[in-house]
C-alpha cells in the first residue's frame, strides 16, 4: 500500500473569459496549501507583464507540434485561434504524490482530461453575474482591441453554453465569495473515500 494519505486530483476551472477566472485560481493557490497551478503550454503572443514559465509556456507553433507529437499533452485544443495544451509532467505524477492540481482550461480540455482521468476531476464553471459586467470586464483589458473584443464575446457566449458538462457552477458576483465557495469544493472533495488511500489500515487499526 503507498504511503500518501491520499490521491489528489485535477480541478478543473473554466470560464468565459473575463469572469474572473485567473486571478481566482492565483488566489486559491496563495491561501491553500498542497495545491499547484498547472502552467499551460500556448503559441499565442504573450502579454504585457506575463512571464514565460510563469503565466505559461510560450512556445512556437512548431515547438508545440513537436509537444503534441511525442504525447506530452495531457489535452491540448484550439481556443481563438492559437495552440494551448496541459503537459501531462505539470499533472500526472503530480496527482499521484498527493498534490491537488488548479488548470485554467477550456471546455474542449475540459473533455479530453475527463476521459483520460475520469476519477481524478472535479469540473468548476466559473459565470459571470451579467452579461454587461463580462463586457465590462473584457473592454476594461487593456491588451485587447475592438475586434479582438467582439471576437472574445462572441467566444464567450459559446463557452458559456457548456457549463452544463460541469459538476459545479459559481457566480462570480464577488471574487473573496467565489474563492470561499471553491475552497469549499476543494476541501469536500479532498474527503472523499476513494481518495484516502490510508483508510483500509485505519480501519483495521479501529477493530
Ligand atoms: P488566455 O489566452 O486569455 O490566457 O486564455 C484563453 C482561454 O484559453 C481561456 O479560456 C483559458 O481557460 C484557455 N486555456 C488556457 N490554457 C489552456 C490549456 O492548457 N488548455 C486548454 N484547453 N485551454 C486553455
Amino acid at each position: 500500500m503507498s504511503n500518501n494519505i491520499r490521491r489528489g486530483f485535477v480541478l478543473v476551472i473554466s470560464s468565459p473569459s473575463g469572469a474572473g477566472k485567473t486571478t481566482i485560481c492565483k488566489k486559491i493557490i496563495e491561501d491553500v496549501d498542497g495545491i499547484d497551478l498547472s502552467v499551460s503550454v500556448t503559441t499565442r503572443q504573450k502579454r504585457k507583464g506575463e512571464i514565460n514559465g510563469k503565466d505559461y509556456f510560450f512556445r512556437s507553433d512548431k515547438e508545440f507540434k513537436t509537444l503534441e507529437k511525442n504525447e506530452e499533452f495531457l489535452e491540448n485544443a484550439n481556443v481563438f485561434g492559437f495552440s494551448y495544451g496541459t503537459l501531462k509532467k505539470e499533472v500526472v505524477s503530480k496527482i499521484e504524490k498527493g498534490i491537488d492540481i488548479i488548470v485554467d482550461i477550456d471546455w474542449q480540455g475540459t473533455r479530453q482530461i475527463q476521459k483520460y482521468i475520469p476519477n481524478d476531476i472535479v469540473k468548476v464553471f466559473i459565470l459571470p453575474p451579467s452579461i454587461k459586467e463580462l463586457e465590462n470586464r473584457l473592454g476594461k483589458r487593456a491588451s485587447e482591441d475592438k475586434e479582438n473584443f467582439l471576437k472574445r464575446m462572441s467566444e464567450a457566449r459559446k463557452e458559456i453554453s457548456h457549463y452544463i458538462e460541469y459538476d459545479f457552477v459559481i457566480i462570480n458576483n464577488e471574487i473573496e465569495k467565489a474563492v470561499s465557495q471553491i475552497k469549499s469544493i476543494l476541501f469536500s472533495e479532498r474527503l472523499r473515500r476513494y481518495r484516502q488511500l490510508n483508510l483500509n489500515k485505519l480501519i483495521d487499526n479501529l477493530k
